[in-house]
């Protein structure tokens, strides 16, 4: 508590290692970055929750899955200091 608290969210990669890691197909690209999960594909491994560069999985203890986020941006509502913003924009990449 004496330090604050960081906050890490999903940059919604365009090549998500996350998802380059996941052996069971569990993770779909989402359309503008980041990725879908499958749940019933989930093994529960935690290699996507290795393999995302900035920490950005959290994990789900009593299912023993991985929390990725969706981008739906209700988060973004509730910070008074305008720090998380949800913004849609364009992109020039097709999604593998
Ligand atoms: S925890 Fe689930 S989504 Fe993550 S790498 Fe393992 S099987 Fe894939
Ligand atoms: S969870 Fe991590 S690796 Fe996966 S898309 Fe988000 S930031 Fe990228
Ligand atoms: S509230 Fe939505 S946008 Fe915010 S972290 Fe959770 S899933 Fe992602």
């Amino acid at each position: 508590m004496e330090r604050g608290f960081t906050v890490v969210v999903c940059r919604a990669c365009e090549d998500p290692p996350c998802l380059k890691a996941c052996p069971t197909d569990a993770l779909r690209p989402r359309k503008g970055g980041g990725v879908l999960l499958d749940p019933d594909k989930c093994l529960g491994c935690g290699h996507c929750r290795e393999a995302c560069l900035i920490k950005a999985i959290f994990w789900a203890d009593e299912i023993n899955k991985p929390m990725i986020c969706i981008h739906c941006g209700a988060c973004s509502k509730f910070c008074p200091h305008g720090v998380l913003k949800l913004e849609e924009k364009e992109v020039n990449y097709a999604p593998r």
